[in-house]
């Protein structure tokens, strides 16, 4: 099993698929990043085999992210490979700009079971701001609804709440999640962006963005939170539809029971969002080396997985990758 020396099961893998994007969006992309080049990144089989080594040391589930995930040329050949491997749930994340309904009903049918948009804004004028791009919140909002009507259960949205940036928004995202019956992810900003100009000055809590919804709608806590749940999440008191979740890395760090693990697009495994230090798979994968070998690397990375992330410590340093180039 992947175990850690803190004593946590590693049983959920983010794997990334790209570290290309379309956007560049401020708190995770600097447009003057570049790409990694094209070689340097893992092929269609390299991922599944990564997958197929990760489960035979308990991972049970697959979130495939980026980068933009959609961008990764083979994307839907992965996901159909991945959902014939038994795994327990597969999600993916992704901005929205290229969900079709002929695209999202053959991830469904190939086994992708739960998909994760992301989304900071309602205004269009703020969504060009944020994304720098030219993709626009009624597109985005439209893949929601392409992706409902495809089949895939309640989509969820991520909001990253930043201060004097969306914060006056969150009450509009928690109205949008009643109107659509969507699950609502409010996420604290973390210090990941290329650009490292965060400060904790930017950082609208959790605790401060539920006070704001909650002056207009009563909550109430849901009771269903699996163990290793990012996001404490609530329901609104009238029963309306729609779920609010709220994910505090920042101000309630929950690292004790994280069960994940990391692996970039180019092979390197990152125990931890905030790791410094990186576990290169690529080396073994093309040097023929055998399961037992690859399984043996994962199981010693995984065991130095650190206890957690000390943002806001006098000792912490923001990690050299951004999010884009992590995976989320
Ligand atoms: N491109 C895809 C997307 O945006 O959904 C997948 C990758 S993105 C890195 C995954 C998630 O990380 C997104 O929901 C994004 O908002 C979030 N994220 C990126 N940078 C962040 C930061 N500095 N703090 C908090 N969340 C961040
Ligand atoms: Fe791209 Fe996602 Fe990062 Fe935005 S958050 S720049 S969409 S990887």
């Amino acid at each position: 099993m992947l175990l850690d020396t803190h004593g946590r099961h590693i049983t959920d893998l983010r794997l990334s698929v790209t570290d290309r994007c379309n956007f560049r969006c401020t708190y995770c992309l600097d447009p003057g990043v570049r790409f990694l080049p094209r070689q340097e990144l893992l092929h269609l089989d390299e991922y599944v085999r990564i997958i197929a080594a990760c489960m035979s040391r308990g991972v049970r589930t697959l979130r495939i992210t980026g980068g933009e995930p959609t961008l990764y040329p083979e994307l839907d050949e992965l996901i159909l490979e991945a959902g014939a491997m038994g795994l327990d749930d597969m999600a993916m994340t992704t901005n929205g700009w290229a969900v079709d309904g002929e695209r999202a009903r053959r991830w469904l049918d190939s086994g992708l079971r739960r998909l994760t948009f992301s989304l900071d804004t309602l205004r269009e004028d703020r969504m060009k701001e944020i994304t720098r791009s030219r993709t626009s919140v009624k597109q985005v909002l439209r893949s929601i609804e392409v992706a409902r009507e495809a089949g895939f259960p309640r989509p969820k949205l991520n909001m990253v709440v930043m201060r004097d940036v969306n914060e006056d928004e969150v009450v509009d995202f928690a109205q949008l999640a009643r109107d659509r019956d969507l699950d609502v992810r409010f996420i604290e900003f973390m210090p990941l962006g290329s650009a490292r100009d965060w400060t904790s000055k930017d950082v609208h809590t959790a605790r401060e963005t539920r006070a704001a919804i909650e002056s207009r709608w009563s909550l109430r806590p849901f009771d269903g939170d699996h163990a290793h749940s990012t996001s404490v999440n609530w329901t609104f008191a009238d029963g309306a539809d729609g779920k609010l979740g709220f994910i505090a890395p920042v101000s309630q760090p929950f690292c004790g029971a994280c069960n994940r693990l990391r692996i970039t697009a180019e092979g390197r495994i990152r125990p931890c969002l905030f790791s410094h230090d990186e576990w290169d798979l690529k080396p073994i994968l093309r040097r023929g080396s055998s399961n037992v070998e690859l399984e043996r690397f994962l199981i010693d990375a995984a065991w130095n997985k650190q206890s957690g992330h000390a943002i806001g410590e006098e000792t912490f340093e923001q990690p050299e990758r951004s999010m884009s180039a992590i995976g989320g």
